[in-house]
């Protein structure tokens, strides 16, 4: 199963649809029917489907779709063809987080005599920005008879994870005036002032760290503000009219990251703005949101937790600082945890892979599951 998923190179750019009528035929072959919630371009599809009977009580798999390019990357076999080397299995989405949405649908014939459901979430999408899973979520919520827990299988090595930090993904767009660079006072560099910005997010960055309580479980233990990506300017000596980049804040669970933006933005338009606008009335800066995904945090004495700590045989909980579907749910109003096979230092790398021995330890959890499910 994990060899046919992987064999379709869904990166998030492209469509998903032949994986996604792959896993409805192999339902339907099975006897379950899944239903799609497709994307507004209808590219690109989230499915989901209830094996069992349609009562109370039941557990939904969480698993996205989508994988992150290769290009670029340095990769020893087919990044879409699965390839066993001593007891690894490489290829993109092997560990992210094709192997957990496999494992499930390989046992889809041992879910026989299940007297309370399992469901199957499949998101698009996710890794860049979890874009496609709140539709999902939201049909679900009204479709499914109330369920006891989610388990989202992102790779986490099949520890119970109980908490991960906010994205929010946005682009300033700053549009400045050209002048020879020696008349500074007729011309607004829009790399001077995207520099001012970008400075803005490290110094708010440098605070937090400074703020940051030896108490908090995350590594690093405060909110970051990172800028990735930068564009702009043509000459040494002409003042830049566009310069655009990319920031990312992640915040902790608890911390608002639209706090941040609101921070952000009166800094532009109570500061900057104004003294750009002083010398040339027609530049500005845009703010554009890409992304906002919530954070995760719940208690241990959770259910979805404490079935997860039974299912896996762990009794640790521990957090994360990268971002998955697991806030969403939980905003939703869902029991959460987070539960996966692979782990996430081989998640987005050349040379993808999960071992065996991973897969086998998700096989268990979900053996479990069923059976759990089946009593
Ligand atoms: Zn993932």
């Amino acid at each position: 199963m994990l060899e046919k998923l992987v064999s379709y190179p869904t990166v998030s750019s492209e469509s998903n649809l032949e994986l996604i009528a792959f896993v409805q035929d192999y339902l339907a072959a099975n006897g379950i029917e899944a239903h799609r919630v497709d994307s507004d371009c209808g590219a690109k599809a989230n499915l989901y489907a209830t094996i069992g009977p349609s009562e109370p009580g039941g557990v939904i798999l969480s698993g996205h779709t989508d994988v992150v390019p290769v290009e670029g990357q340095d990769w020893h076999t087919d990044p879409f063809v699965l390839t066993e080397k001593e007891g690894l299995l490489y290829g993109r989405g092997t560990c992210d987080m094709k192997a957990f949405s496999a494992i499930a649908l390989a046992l889809v014939p041992e879910m026989k005599a299940l007297k309370r459901p399992i469901h199957l979430a499949l998101s698009y999408d996710e890794e860049i920005g979890c874009l496609g899973a709140p539709r999902l979520i939201d049909t679900i919520k009204s479709e499914l008879p109330p369920t006891r827990a989610v388990i989202v299988g992102e790779p986490t090595s099949m520890r119970v994870v109980t908490g991960h930090k906010s994205i929010l993904h946005f682009d300033t767009h700053v549009t400045g005036h050209e002048a020879h660079s020696s008349q500074q006072q007729r011309g607004v560099s829009a790399v001077m002032v995207a520099g001012r910005l970008i400075n803005w997010l490290g110094e708010r960055q440098r605070a937090n760290a400074e703020a940051a309580s030896p108490e908090c479980a995350f590594e690093p233990p405060y909110s970051t503000l990172h800028c990735g990506v930068v564009h702009g300017g043509t000459a040494h000596n002409i003042t830049a009219r566009e310069c655009r980049f990319v920031t990312d804040i992640r915040t902790l669970p608890g911390e608002d990251p639209g706090e941040y933006l609101a921070e952000y933005e009166a800094y532009v338009r109570e500061v900057v703005e104004p003294e750009m606008q002083a010398i040339c009335p027609d530049t500005q800066v845009a703010i554009e949101v890409y992304a906002n995904v919530p954070g995760f945090d719940v208690p241990e004495d959770t259910d979805a937790v404490q079935l997860a700590k039974q299912l896996s045989g762990q009794n640790a909980i521990e957090v994360v600082p990268y971002a998955a579907e697991s806030g969403q749910f939980q905003q939703a109003g869902f029991s959460v945890a987070m539960c996966g096979p692979g782990s996430i230092d081989q998640a987005h790398q050349p040379d993808e892979f999960i071992s065996i021995a991973q897969l086998e330890e998700g096989t268990n959890f979900m053996r479990r599951l069923i059976e759990l499910q089946s009593s």
